[in-house]
């Protein structure tokens, strides 16, 4: 094995064939050919064929292989055959829903995968972790998880939780030198990362020793377990209640098979009803109905910019009643420009900025060095605040890289959201000069100099006032402030926390960041929706009233709240507080999993958005946790529920108006697999106990239930967003879905149903012929649920919500009604189906009694539903 860890630098680079400046695609090609991707071998995926005998598995199914085999013995081979190629294709069609399913789910995951950023032909770029390379010159900063295994090169006071190899959840403090002991334990390792752990602060180069299944995380997990969602809070539920309905309905076809045989009817005739009976009856498409609704539902969220990482979330986003919204990026552009600066007792405006007023261009050298953005021609890479000064700096026709050249960068304290500033020192001239920018509040206290034409002056509390005067009228009109300082430093000294003090303070820059185009009329439908809209920033709590005022969050002032204020109150006090705050400013991390708690403890279900490592906290403890795609770290893409990939608060409440079409169509669908299964049960229990022949042949009953069913279930599953969803108050998560009233339209629609199909039944009887009433009987139940799939698309009357808005429904009814027509009109099918040919009377007869339920109820909710 290499002993990395006991080489160094130049070592290590020579050993893996590579050098600093990375690899060239060449090298790559042959280090890709060699080492393979750098990915964990998942657990085997279960084939199709795999998939397909699953299918047989099931409970119901094996009753019916039991039935065909039992035709069998009883020489009724038509009959058998008949259930065996209703079996075929229903595992077929399960198989399809399956495969549609899962590959729906895993291009989500591709979706969400991690990146990493390497050096390639000398460029920093981004690519997929997959992707990486051992040699590859690997970039990690705070907020990365470490893709591959490597050996430190550059170090920045890099700090790496190792809690996936070691267990230890304290984050390891890295170094770069090389460790001349042999026999390191990995945890003490420490000029060495490690895959599958992430870093905290800090940032450093490494070159990559190890990928894939070579990495110590790879030699522990071996195989993984292949990912396999769990099932979502609503599918345990309905397999709860499936397996409690079916106990029901065994009893139901138990009955009603001891009655068939008290009045004298042949057993295994009797049998055969039972069994198809509770076929027909048992719904158990439920639990794959929510998973294919799920999954195709996540599919469109994709397209509409929000990737689900967690299948229960789509759920749970129907329930959200407060959104905690981040206000960089996510209700603002992100898109900064200079608007003011502010140096000794001055303010100008950026076009009235001079190119030869010595201060400013200091200020502006300042702002270029202790600063990481780069723009290049074609992009901006970096911190939108950091890039606004890099424009800045071209203004004064200043290149942030030949200035950073000029005045290397010696060492750092990187900026972090809980200090609200960063540090960097520089030799400038012969002296070695720390510079500090971050919030103006924490700065200030920090300073006890001020920097003026002439020599730095005493800092005194004129001189605050001003300053802070200066800043709040810049943040009154929405403007982010920047603050400036510096101080001379020792040679050679690397920082540590306790050398931000003693400043010298420089100036001020402000930018501004317009609030989105969308963002008011999201959080207005925010509003109208019954959710409450909050915004937590870690900007200054005057630019952030100023930009929740003109979009709507906040109405007066008293509605902002500190974080330092946060500090002062107990989660109790917070808790009774909590609903008249709209914007929490100057926050850190932290304060986010008290605010989301104490709205959890109010009976909310809480959205928070998130982007930083530190947010990873906060994002699992709120329901659902939202990271930023664009500006997010992947500890916070990972600890999410949700990935915005276009950061936009607005696609919030677009998910949330998808979480509840999903879950409204989800409950439709069920209502129409149970209502229609209602029918056909009570059509039979009543047949029974008044001494009626059966209504139906065991066939009629397995042709609807495993044929003509499933189709119409996922059309209404597949309803287009209904407007009238975002005008209702959040479901309440506790609140079963199928309550009372649920039940109750259930079992009407069910009854409903069943007197047409038992009038087309006696009108049949009427007849003398009784093979020709179970005829009738049977198309009008085919036939009637599927023109019930009509009325189980909305709340509303198909009339509101548009007849024809759901091409699905129409394919689906029209499938199902040529499948019927077929089995009626020809003649090898009817001989198997067991129908007789029907006159043009009777066919008129079925018709009416089947369009009957859906006329009906659509009256009743033109007049009732509103
Ligand atoms: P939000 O939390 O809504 O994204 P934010 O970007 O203002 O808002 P943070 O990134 O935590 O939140 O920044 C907090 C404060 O730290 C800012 O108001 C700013 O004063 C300062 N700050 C932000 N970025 C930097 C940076 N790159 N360097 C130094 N200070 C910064």
């Amino acid at each position: 094995m290499n002993e990395f860890y006991k080489k160094n630098v130049a070592e290590v680079l020579t050993k893996l064939n590579t050098s600093e400046d990375g690899l060239n695609d060449t090298e790559v090609e042959k280090k890709r050919a060699e080492y393979g991707f750098n990915e964990l071998k998942e657990g085997k995926r279960k084939s199709a064929i795999q998939v397909f005998f699953e299918q047989f598995k099931d409970f119901l199914v094996l009753i019916l292989i039991g039935a065909a085999i039992i035709s069998m013995l009883f020489n009724n081979v038509e009959s058998a055959v008949v259930i065996i190629v209703v079996i075929i294709i229903n595992a077929l069609l399960g198989t399809i829903q399956h495969i549609k399913a899962e590959q729906s789910l895993s291009s989500l995951k591709a979706l969400s995968a991690p990146s990493s950023k390497v050096l390639r032909n000398g460029k920093k770029i981004e690519l997929p972790s997959r992707e990486v390379v051992v040699g590859d010159i690997l970039f990690l900063e705070a907020g990365d998880y470490v893709s591959a295994d490597g050996r430190i090169i550059e170090n920045f006071s890099l700090q790496v939780n190792e809690s996936s190899l070691t267990g230890e959840s304290e984050s390891v403090l890295k170094i770069s030198d090389t460790i001349n002991k042999d026999d390191v334990a990995l945890g003490d390792r420490i000029n060495m990362v490690f895959s599958g752990s992430f870093v905290t602060y800090g940032r450093a180069v490494i070159v990559v020793t190890a990928i894939g299944m070579s990495t110590e995380i790879g030699k522990i997990a071996a195989l993984l377990e292949s990912a396999k969602e769990k099932k979502t809070p609503l599918q345990v539920s309905l397999d709860a209640f499936g397996k409690k309905l079916a106990i029901v309905i065994l009893v139901i076809c138990a009955l009603i098979f001891g009655l068939n045989i008290f009045r004298g009817n042949p057993l295994i005739e009797s049998f055969m009803f039972a069994v198809s009976l509770a076929v027909a009856a048992i719904p158990e498409a439920l639990s794959s109905i929510v998973t294919i609704v799920l999954a195709l539902g996540t599919q469109k969220m994709a397209q509409e910019n929000a990737i689900v990482r967690r299948l229960h979330a789509v759920e749970s986003l129907g329930s959200v009643s407060v959104i905690c919204s981040d206000k960089t990026g996510t209700l603002t552009q992100n898109k900064m420009t200079v608007k003011k600066v502010h140096v000794d007792s001055k303010v100008v405006d950026f076009d009235q900025l001079t190119k030869d007023d010595p201060l400013e261009k200091r200020l502006i050298l300042m702002s270029l060095l202790c600063n990481d953005a780069i723009t290049t021609n074609e992009k901006e890479l970096g911190d939108p605040t950091e890039v606004a000064l890099v424009n800045l700096g071209a203004f004064y026709d200043l290149d942030e890289l030949e200035v950073r050249k000029s005045y290397p960068r010696l060492s750092e304290l990187p900026f972090d959201s809980d200090r609200k500033m960063m540090s960097t020192v520089h030799k400038i001239g012969d002296q070695s000069i720390m510079i500090t920018k971050g919030a103006l509040d924490v700065l200030l206290k920090r300073c006890v100099k001020i920097l003026k034409t002439t020599e730095p002056e005493e800092l005194k509390e004129k001189h605050k006032k001003d300053i802070e005067n200066i800043n709040r009228d810049f943040s009154t009109s929405g403007l982010r402030v920047l603050a400036f300082a510096c101080k001379d430093v020792e040679d050679g000294k690397e920082l540590n926390l306790e050398d931000e003090k003693d400043l010298t303070f420089a100036g001020l820059i402000a930018m501004m960041d317009p609030p989105r185009e969308e963002s008011a009329k999201a959080v207005a439908d925010c509003i109208s929706a019954g959710i409450k809209p909050v915004m937590i920033t870690g900007d200054h709590k005057i630019t952030a009233s100023a930009i929740a005022k003109q979009i709507g969050i906040l109405k007066s002032e008293s509605e902002a709240m500190e974080g330092y204020e946060l500090d002062k109150i107990s989660d109790e006090q917070l808790k009774e507080k909590v609903e008249q705050v709209s914007v929490y400013a100057r926050v850190s991390p932290e304060h986010k999993i008290r605010i989301v708690r104490a709205w959890q403890e109010k009976g909310n279900v809480v959205a928070m958005t998130g982007d930083g490592v530190n947010d990873a906290p906060a994002l699992k403890q709120s329901d659902i946790g939202v990271a930023m795609g664009i500006t997010g770290t992947e500890v916070a893409k990972d600890a999410a529920a949700m990935v915005l990939t276009d950061d936009n608060f607005s696609t919030i409440v677009k998910s949330i108006a998808n979480g509840r079409s999903i879950y409204a169509n989800i409950k439709n669908s069920i209502k129409f697999l149970l209502s229609g299964n209602t029918a056909g049960i009570i059509s039979v229990l009543y047949a029974s106990l008044v001494a009626l022949p059966n209504p139906f042949a065991p066939v009629h009953l397995l042709f609807i239930n495993l044929l003509t069913d499933s189709l119409p279930a996922i059309a209404i599953g597949l309803e287009p967003h209904n407007e009238h969803v975002m005008k209702e108050r959040p479901r309440n998560i506790s609140e079963p879905i199928l309550n009372k009233a649920f039940g109750i339209e259930v079992l009407v629609e069910g009854f409903l149903i069943a007197v047409c199909t038992l009038t087309a039944f006696y009108l049949g009887l009427r007849t003398g012929n009784i093979a020709l009433a179970s005829t009738m009987a049977f198309s009008t139940l085919c036939l009637a649920r599927l023109f019930h799939g009509f009325n189980c698309r909305a709340k509303e009357s198909i009339f509101r919500i548009g007849v024809f808005s759901n091409k699905y429904s129409w394919f689906a009814f029209g499938i199902g009604v040529i499948f019927l027509v077929l089995v009626l009109e020809i003649p090898f099918l009817m001989n198997i189906f067991e129908v007789e040919p029907l006159t043009s009377n009777e066919y008129y007869t079925i018709f009416g009694l089947s369009v009957l339920p859906l006329l009906l109820v659509q009256a009743y909710k033109l007049l009732f539903v509103k």
